[in-house]
């Protein structure tokens, strides 16, 4: 099974995506962490890690290829739930290209009102959690990131889900959505 989760930044798509990958045996694939764990001492490091900072996007040739590769790892065979990718139309057209015939199963739009993700995103704490980037980033998810509901929304696997409130009831209705 392939799971996408697409929501803005704030909405608590990584501690769903982590709890809900666990319930169904899922890997959890996160550009984001991914981006995270690269080594500040390499060039490609230093681009991404600066770019991450600012709240803009990674360009996506260099994300895509790094995405494709982690989706052919081993743990990833029995199915993954993708969690900050793609963000872009160019990144969803690469992995429809990519996937074939073995597409996506279920897309989870989590959904927080805007007010509520500039509280969560200033109380986190995260490198790129400053109050610039926070803008940039919510501004990037709603020119880039948002028209791929449409873009998936056809093909009828999109689940809208209310993400305010305790967060173990929304994993049950996720999963319940997933199950349905
Ligand atoms: P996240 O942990 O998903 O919030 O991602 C943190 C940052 O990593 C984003 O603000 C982007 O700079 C970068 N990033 C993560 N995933 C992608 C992606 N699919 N395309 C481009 N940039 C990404």
């Amino acid at each position: 099974m392939k799971i996408l989760f697409l929501g803005p930044p704030g909405a608590g798509k990584g501690t769903q995506a982590v709890q809900v990958a666990s319930y169904f045996g899922l890997a959890h694939v996160s550009t984001g962490d991914m981006f995270r764990a690269l080594s500040d001492e390499t060039e490609l490091g230093r681009r991404v890690l600066a770019i991450m900072a600012s709240g803009e996007l990674v360009p996506d040739e260099t994300t895509i290829e790094m995405l494709e590769a982690r989706i052919e790892e081993d743990d990833a065979q029995d199915g993954y739930i993708l969690d900050g990718f793609p963000r872009t139309l160019a990144q969803a057209e690469a992995l429809d290209a990519f996937l074939g015939d073995d597409s996506l199963d279920h897309v989870v739009v989590l959904e927080v009102p805007e007010d509520e993700l500039v509280l969560r995103l200033m109380a986190r704490g995260r490198a790129d959690d400053t109050e610039d980037s926070v803008r940039t980033r919510l501004g990037v998810y709603a020119r880039d990131t948002e028209p791929l509901i449409a873009h998936y929304e056809p093909r009828g696997i999109v689940r809208h889900i209310h993400g305010l409130g305790d967060i173990d009831t929304i994993t049950t209705s996720i999963i319940r959505a997933i199950e349905s």
